[in-house]
């Protein structure tokens, strides 16, 4: 197959300085929790992005100075000549498939606590150290000598950048993560010498640091700046209509713009709160100001849409971050006219948790994102089967259907046995909660996959027992069939059973799943999971006109979704909605007429009139079938849910993983299960 000629603009060249990008697919700067920990691993993963297609392949924020130091974080770092070499092997990767690489070189101000270094953190004015845990640090404000550091330290780590091979070196004024916006946004900037006041001081660094990049660099590198369009802070800090003024003053002066939106939860919505392309309005303003180039981002993976921002002139290339982690082969299948074979973002952020937790990157969409050294997996590619064998899947949730697709491209005999009347499992049933239709593309891409395959055969309707796959004779069984909300409260809080008078309407997100609904009207959901599943279950009841008290023992309803970068968004919609939050809090017993909730700190015991209850605690695996039919056979393997309970990104790679370890001699416990990198001692 080949192109869509109607997708020809998308592989145009661009010119960006002394460079030119083969076509226009740019996958900006990204976190992904390996940094200067993996670097070979962080290698081979952008290496993966340039073989994919994509044009230009950025690295992460880079520290570029002991005193910008994010650690607990785990992102590159550019201190000294050391690490060049780690730096080297990232640009090899990328070049070997002759794509552009990038830079985002960074230092991060009054967001880098130091706490490796044990530098004093610095900003344009003094100001509490901004971080996850609300760290005992402040910023100190800078002098001009600080000031003239600074700009030492980023040409030397420009300098340093262009060494160790690099095609374009960023100057990162974006997130809230880098110094430059802290000095152009009024809401960091109080000083009162000519780097602050009029917005020409405020963006007096920015530009020396632009002119001194290009000097050290520009001969071979190009030089974009990374700008935040908008702080979302109103008249207190950065606006588009203020920041179109400073682009309007440095218009020229580097190689390509790159808008994006400040904070990084802003820049980084969820598919629950944002459309592909919400970023638009933000940055439509900026290519009528300069004639560089102009990338922006806001999760793209239709080619039409591409197609569209290009031709309408707001942007000259494609930026993409989680497109390009979900698929890292997007543009080459739109170049080869495989446009369904596009794995696309479901816009759930597991990606970025890995970053949260210092933990290499994964995505709910691509099991390989981070795997690509470690275990050696392709994110297109698998090792032909290993002799021909004859395997039954059951259960067609997301670890059977990747399980699956996998063995049958490389080559088995598989069948997938599903109880129910559609595939998908718990996606099927979670896309129709509200916000989370788009997840439902973790099922629709690997049912295209599986229809394409002709040794893959998909049965629903088709519940299994001991005795029918017995019958079946196949030479190797996969349990996957998932998992069941718990109904009696066990979870983080209670290690034992809630005291649950039978009389009591208690439900489970399994019930509101299949079309149950509370008796009352008045609703108390006990959040005790902690993820998305307990707010979206409050926003799903409160919008049909429920009274709904959302009750958990942690300080902030969903807390961990501050790691995808959601919690702020989830808590604001449900208080607007009218969701009543009680945190801090636990269910304690439940009677038919009341429940009573108890402070986790004092114990304290508060009673609630009558009400249903909504239990999101935690999981049963439903392993029942695998017990009873392991005991016969030992070529029975459970997997996702049903081995133990987690995310949809986790049963994914589990399915994934059987199917990648199917036939290989097995490890022993003891053995490593992938690659490490261990730094030798200097
Ligand atoms: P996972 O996340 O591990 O993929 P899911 O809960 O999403 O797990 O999916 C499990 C699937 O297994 C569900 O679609 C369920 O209907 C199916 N299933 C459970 N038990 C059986 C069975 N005995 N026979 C066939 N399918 C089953
Ligand atoms: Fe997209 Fe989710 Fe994958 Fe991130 S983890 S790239 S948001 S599918």
């Amino acid at each position: 197959m080949s192109r869509d000629p109607r997708y020809d603009i998308l592989f145009e060249p661009v010119r960006i300085g002394p460079v030119t990008a083969r076509n226009r697919f740019y996958q900006v700067p990204h976190c992904n929790g390996m940094g200067w920990r993996d670097p070979s691993a962080l290698a081979a993963m952008r290496g993966m992005k340039a073989e994919g297609g994509w044009a230009v392949v950025c690295t992460e924020m880079t520290e570029i100075h002991p005193t910008a130091d994010v650690t607990p974080y785990v992102e590159l770092r550019l201190w000294s000549d050391d690490d060049i070499p780690m730096h080297r092997r990232i640009t090899e990767k990328i070049h070997e498939h002759n794509s552009l690489a990038g830079i985002e070189l960074c230092h991060s101000g009054y967001t880098a606590v130091n706490l490796w270094s044990r530098e004093i953190p610095f900003a344009p004015s003094a100001m509490p150290a901004a971080s996850y845990f609300n760290d005992p640090v402040q910023a100190r404000a800078m002098d001009k000598q600080d000031i003239r550091n600074l700009r030492r330290a980023h040409t030397a780590a420009a300098l340093r950048s262009r060494a160790a091979g690099y095609d374009l070196v960023y100057v990162y004024a974006g997130h809230g993560l880098g110094i430059f916006q802290h000095f152009l946004s009024r809401a960091t900037n109080f000083r009162a010498d000519e780097y602050g006041g009029s917005l020409e001081n405020r963006a007096r660094l920015l530009r020396e640091v632009i002119e001194e990049t290009k000097e050290a660099v520009g001969d071979r590198c190009a030089v974009p700046v990374r700008i935040a369009m908008n702080e979302f802070l109103g008249a207190d800090g950065l606006e588009p209509a203020e920041v179109e003024d400073a682009i309007a003053m440095m218009a020229e002066m580097p190689d390509l713009w790159d808008l994006s939106l400040s904070s990084w939860a802003k820049d980084s919505q969820t598919s629950r709160f944002s459309e592909e392309g919400f970023q638009e309005p933000y940055i439509k303003g900026v290519k009528k100001l300069t004639t560089k180039p102009v990338v922006g981002v806001g999760r793209y993976t239709s080619p039409d849409t591409m197609v569209r921002v290009i031709k309408q002139g707001i942007m000259d290339m494609i930026g993409a971050a989680r497109p390009s982690i979900a698929d890292p082969f997007l543009p080459k299948k739109i170049e080869e006219g495989r446009l369904d074979d596009i794995r696309e973002c479901i816009g759930c952020n597991v990606c970025v948790t890995g970053d949260y937790t210092m933990s290499p990157i994964r995505c709910t969409q691509n099991p390989s994102m981070g795997e690509e050294w470690r275990r050696g997996w392709h994110p297109e590619k698998i090792r032909q089967a290993e002799g021909a064998r004859k395997i039954l899947v059951v259960g067609a949730g997301p670890s059977g259907l990747e399980a699956a697709r996998a063995l049958g491209q490389r080559g088995y005999e598989v069948t997938v046995a599903e109880a129910a009347s559609e595939a998908g499992g718990r996606v099927a049933r979670e896309c129709k909660l509200p916000g989370l239709a788009a997840w439902g593309r973790v099922r629709d891409w690997r049912m295209l996959q599986i229809n394409k395959l002709p040794n893959v055969s998909l049965y629903l309707e088709s519940q299994m027992t001991e005795g029918t796959i017995a019958e079946f004779e196949a030479d190797h069984v996969v349990i996957a069939t998932g998992s069941s909300w718990r109904r009696d409260g066990i979870a983080r809080h209670h290690s034992r059973p809630i005291q649950i008078d039978p009389a009591a309407d208690v439900l489970t997100p399994d019930d509101i799943m299949d079309g149950r609904r509370p008796k009352n009207k008045s609703i108390v959901i006990f959040d005790d999971d902690h993820y998305y599943m307990g707010g979206v279950i409050a926003e799903l009841l409160r919008k049909e006109d429920c009274d709904v008290t959302l009750v958990t023992p942690s300080y902030l309803v969903s807390s961990f979704t501050k790691a995808s970068l959601e919690q702020s968004a989830i808590q604001t919609s449900l208080l607007k909605l009218g969701v009543e939050i009680v945190a801090n809090t636990a269910v304690q017993e439940i009677s038919a007429d009341h429940v009573d909730l108890s402070c986790v700190f004092t114990g304290n015991i508060q009673k609630r009139g009558s009400s249903s209850l909504v239990l999101v605690t935690s999981r049963y695996p439903k392993d029942e079938l695998f017990h009873s039919f392991a005991i016969k056979t030992s070529s029975t393997t459970r997997i996702g849910d049903c081995y133990s309970p987690g995310t949809i990104a986790a049963a994914v790679h589990s399915g994934r993983k059987f199917a990648e370890d199917f036939g290989a001699p097995p490890k022993d416990f003891l053995e490593m299960p992938y690659r490490r990198e261990v730094t030798r001692l200097s």
